[in-house]
């Protein structure tokens, strides 16, 4: 469904990511784990045309997607969920919502998003006429979540969806990421500096080290390799 062949990416003179390669089956959920400023982040700009690569190419759906707009990608289906939810403050979680599917015409197929979506998060169906800015921090990642699925996305891009949350709504959150997968055959590229809960979701995953991929293998194996669990896993 995606494939990343040796992409580099810079800010200026530094480069964030120094030729990584992924691929990503259709309906598979895979994360890229690593510490702060491995160039996680870096890896979904560069995947939604936010920031493009200096160097490699991106393909999905076998197309060549490396220097696309991002409206485009987004109408191709992409979604990205980013870091610190950036919601919408001042506007309605209803308006937020409507702002995902801003992309979209089909407005019966909208309404029927919509109405899965109170399903599957009831607390947002409480508050759809509440200010986005006034919802608690799992809520609000519960609303960044929805939004990106609004867009009715094939591969949706989440950015850290644990960060900042209480243990309790970070199971809610991972949970839901596995119903979105099973139920709708969303394929997901999860990133996390979470990388238990993470492994736990993901069939396959990706190390990354100062830009560059340093292993890959089953969710699985990762679990019980010796150098994961040593750095990343705590055990
Ligand atoms: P975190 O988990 O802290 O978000 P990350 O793995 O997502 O980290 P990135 O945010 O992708 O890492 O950052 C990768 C590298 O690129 C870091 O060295 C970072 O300082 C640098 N970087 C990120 N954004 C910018 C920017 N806008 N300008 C310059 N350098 C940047």
């Amino acid at each position: 469904m995606l494939k990343l062949e040796d992409v580099v990416t810079c800010y200026g003179n530094i480069k964030a990511l120094k030729g990584i390669s992924i691929t990503i089956q259709p309906g598979e959920i895979i994360t890229v784990i690593g510490a702060n400023g491995a160039g996680k982040s870096t890896t979904l700009m560069t995947i939604c045309g936010i920031i493009p690569p200096r160097q490699g190419k991106i393909i999905y759906e076998g197309q060549d997607i490396t220097n696309a707009e991002p409206d485009k990608i987004v109408g191709m289906g992409i979604s990205q969920v980013p870091e610190g939810r950036r919601i919408f403050p001042f506007l309605t979680v209803q308006e937020n919502l409507d702002m995902g599917a801003y992309l979209r015409r089909d407005t019966d197929g909208i309404k029927r998003d919509r109405d899965y979506i109170y399903e599957l998060f009831p607390i947002l169906a409480e508050r759809r006429n509440q200010a986005g800015g006034t919802l608690s921090g799992g809520e609000q990642q519960m609303l960044a979540i929805s939004r990106a699925l609004m867009a009715k996305p094939k591969l949706l891009l989440m950015d850290e969806p644990s960060l900042g949350l209480a243990p309790i709504i970070v199971q809610q959150i991972f949970s839901i990421i596995t119903k979105i997968n099973q139920e709708n055959g969303t394929t997901i590229l999860l990133v996390e500096q979470n990388a238990n809960m993470a492994l736990k979701v993901a069939h396959r995953g990706y190390v990354m080290e100062t830009g560059r991929i340093t292993m890959e293998d089953t969710a699985k194996g990762l679990v019980s390799n010796p150098e994961v669990k040593d750095a990343y896993l705590g055990v």
